[in-house]
């Protein structure tokens, strides 16, 4: 999306350039990659700009809690590309307690942290990662001499909204499989009655992460959630639905074994086990680390293992076959005439139609993938 398409009435983004070290250019591409990602308009694009670029006093403080994990959320959002998604969201939130980054330790760090949670009672944004265990009064996970589960309680008790990063805060996780022995929990269960919003993945993307929070930031709301409380925009559509071996899927070509012809031809991975079919996410379309070509598993050659489903990843075995919810297409199809006659639509208007559709959401997600890669002297022609 070109920058000369948003109207920001003549906003100067200057401080916010020099505080991200990108130009306006950059930037303002970067927040129309994002609302797009998010199916939102250009107007909410400028929105999101300049809510970025609002005074520090503006930006929330978000407390950052870690319980069962590896920390690989946090490392997949520090490993993010230009414009650093982590620069961008350090810059538009106030972190005021993250285990992992605070340069300091000890009772000091616990102390500000209490010191925080007071002063912006109602305000902060709560971001749980890693998995809470429940059994024997929770024991099986303290910090600072307190457990999990009690530290999860009381920072949930003046948040203004709580997120599950990953997929141990949203439901456990790898420690809450069978047979579970520390009864590791996700935060939504822990904490009945609160509000959570999910953003399952082992690790999770951190796009994903930063366009709930740019959401937050912008509207003050929450984005629209699916029922198992993960945000609508990144979670509507089976990962099936987006992956481009999918024709391979409708053609019946398959790999079977790793390594064998059809894998080294990029066939489908259904029958080494891929989880594809029955796991939402939009892994196929955003990828991993902003470098393009195709880095996330099934990019990689490996099945998708429903990491970000419950119930499916860390519990259906490997090579189990997925259920497969989205129909191959049938052997025959009605005629244009029969469709016609059905819909009420011309063909070729709803064929015009799809296309434009399929071209702008193209280019949409194009624009979030490539912002990452765009070179500061990008200042040229039309992105
Ligand atoms: S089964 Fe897996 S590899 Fe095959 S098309 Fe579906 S998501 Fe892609």
């Amino acid at each position: 999306m070109a920058e000369q398409e948003l109207d920001t009435g003549g906003f100067d983004f200057s401080e916010v350039e020099k505080r991200l070290g990108v130009t306006r250019r950059t930037f303002l591409k970067y927040c129309a990659g994002v609302a797009a990602s998010l199916g939102l308009s250009t107007s909410s694009a400028v929105a999101m700009a300049k809510a970025i670029a609002a005074k520090p006093q503006m930006r929330p403080p978000v407390i950052w809690l870690h319980g069962q994990e590896c920390t690989g959320p946090t490392e997949s959002l520090l490993r993010s590309e230009q414009p650093s998604l982590e620069h961008l969201l350090l810059d538009m939130i106030s972190l005021d307690y993250h285990q992992t980054l605070d340069t300091g330790a000890g009772h000091k760090v616990e102390e500000l942290k209490k010191k925080s949670m007071k002063e912006n009672h109602g305000k902060y944004l709560l971001v749980v990662e890693g998995a809470i265990p429940v059994k024997d009064d929770g024991v099986y996970c303290k910090i600072a001499g307190e457990t999990m589960l009690h530290i999860t309680k009381e920072a949930a008790e003046g948040a203004a909204a709580i997120v599950a990063f990953g997929s141990c805060a949203s439901w456990g996780g790898v420690q809450s499989a069978s047979p579970n022995p520390t009864g590791a929990k996700g935060t939504q269960a822990v904490l009945p009655g609160k509000p959570v919003v999910n953003i399952p993945g082992c690790p999770p993307n951190p796009a994903n992460f930063l366009g709930t929070v740019l959401y937050f930031v912008t509207f003050g709301k929450l984005p629209p959630l699916d029922q198992q409380n993960r945000p609508k925009w990144a979670y509507g559509r089976l990962i099936h639905e987006n992956c481009y071996r999918r024709p391979h899927f409708d053609a019946g070509r398959f790999a079977t074994e790793f390594g064998d012809e059809g894998h080294k031809l990029g066939y489908c991975l259904y029958k080494l086990g891929c989880k594809g079919p029955e796991t939402y996410n939009n892994c196929p379309s955003l990828e991993f680390n902003n470098v393009g070509g195709g880095v996330w598993p099934i990019g990689v050659g490996h099945p998708c293992f429903g990491c970000s489903e419950e119930g499916i990843g860390f519990n259906k075995p490997m090579f189990a076959l997925a259920n497969v919810e989205t129909h191959t297409p049938p052997n025959s199809f009605p005629t244009i005439e029969d469709r016609q006659q059905d819909t009420g639509i011309s063909p070729t208007a709803a064929a015009l139609g799809g296309a434009a559709a399929g071209a702008a959401i193209g280019a949409s997600l194009m624009a979030a993938k490539k912002v990452g890669n765009t070179p500061e002297s990008d200042s040229g022609s039309d992105g």
